[in-house]
């Protein structure tokens, strides 16, 4: 299988698999225990706290360890709001689903919202952001990268206006953590959510950082574990290999970014070359270089799937959260795109295992199935193709 869908999951680093298996196997004792074993439990868990600390610039007891990014997600907004029963939070119309929809929760339990829109490149305007402010507002939340068209956001000048107000402000980092250098104080993050299997660690594993001094209400109540602020037995295995995937992401970051970033642009410059009617999306210079977001205009991005898929390689359309759903993608279209241009997007994300070769395949195998498809659709053609 050729793999472009990165952004959907990455597959487990073998590195991250070998500094999880003793606590698999042998080193099963729980962390909160007083003996031995239980104690050397708790050391792994703290040292992997240290390793995903230096990832954000964070110190280590500003870390909770979730059960990924979702809940990292819910754990900051809900946990904000909760605080205030009532108010005001900002956020962009392009979130994930995991920020969109517990924000939308939310303005079902007595809050307001703002749903900040985007340009045509996919990016927030911070002055739309400072206009939307009101004397009620408790929250901003907006993510560092776009998931789907991966445009990276301003996230330091929108940290700044939020704190001008006294407002906090959180980011949902899943798909820059481990990818972009992320310093959370030069930054002005107060709240950021990060998930293990976007970058080389296992499913279900990620964490928020809180800024210190920082105080959040509580949604997951029982045991004493993460300071009372996440109750549960700690899933060690987990947090190792989060704490082991921050510290390959960290050292190997610059190198990757130069080899992924060509191989998208490669890919990039095949598509346009070879296949008439695309559209490329998502800022051209604003944007994470591990995603290539295109239109194929006159088909749909399923069918496209299906066929690429056939060949080997897998990749999405729209995310892998809608795909699934007709609808086409809420980003897409929050960017001024039509729905029927919407439905003909196609998402490679690439990653790690990605070779020059897996490439080529790809510039190769698309042409021929976009005309194939071409040629049965039922669209009207707008123009020649
Ligand atoms: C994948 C993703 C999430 C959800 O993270 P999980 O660990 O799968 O819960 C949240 N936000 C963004 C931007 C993502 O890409």
């Amino acid at each position: 299988m050729i793999y472009l869908d990165h952004s959907a999951t990455t597959p487990l680093d073998s590195r991250v698999l070998d500094a999880m298996r003793p606590y698999l196997e042998s080193d099963f004792c729980n962390p909160s225990s007083v003996y031995r074993a239980g104690q050397e439990a708790r050391r792994a868990v703290e040292d992997a706290r240290e390793k995903v600390a230096h990832l954000i610039g964070a110190r280590p007891k500003e870390i909770i360890f979730t059960s990924g990014g979702t809940e990292a997600n819910n754990t900051a907004i809900k946990g904000i709001a909760g605080l205030h029963r009532k108010g005001h939070i900002i956020t962009s119309a392009i979130e994930h689903p995991a920020v969109l929809k517990v924000v939308k929760w939310l303005e079902k339990h007595g809050f307001d919202a703002t749903y900040i829109g985007v340009g045509q490149d996919g990016v927030v305007d911070p002055d739309s952001v400072r206009q939307a402010i009101r004397k009620d507002t408790t929250l901003i939340t907006i993510m560092h990268a776009n998931n789907e068209v991966g445009t990276i956001q301003p996230i330091e000048e929108i940290a700044s206006i939020a704190h001008e107000h006294n407002i906090i402000f959180h980011t949902d980092a899943v798909q820059t953590a481990g990818k972009l250098e992320i310093d959370v104080d030069k930054m002005g993050i107060d709240l950021l959510s990060l998930s293990g299997h976007k970058f080389y660690a296992p499913k279900g594993v990620g964490c928020l950082y809180i800024r210190k001094g920082l105080k959040i209400e509580t949604f997951m109540h029982g045991g004493h574990q993460e300071w009372g602020k996440r109750a549960g037995t700690e899933n060690v295995a987990g947090i190792v290999g989060l704490g082991r995937a921050a510290e390959i992401a960290l050292a190997e970051m610059q190198e990757e970014h130069e080899r992924i970033r060509k191989l998208r642009d490669r890919l990039e410059a095949g598509i346009a070359e070879r296949i008439s009617d695309v559209i490329f999306n998502g800022s051209r210079d604003r944007r994470l270089y591990s995603i290539c977001n295109v239109c194929v205009k006159y088909v749909e991005g399923e069918a496209m799937l299906l066929n690429l898929d056939f060949h080997g390689i897998a990749a999405s359309s729209g995310s892998a959260c809608t795909s699934g759903s007709l609808e086409p993608s809420h980003v897409l279209l929050a960017m001024g795109i039509s729905p029927e241009i919407a439905h003909g997007s196609l998402r490679f994300s690439l990653g790690r295992s990605n070779t020059e070769e897996d490439i080529e395949k790809v510039i190769e195998v698309l042409p021929p199935v976009v005309a194939k498809l071409r040629e049965m659709s039922a669209f009207p053609r707008k123009s020649a193709p």
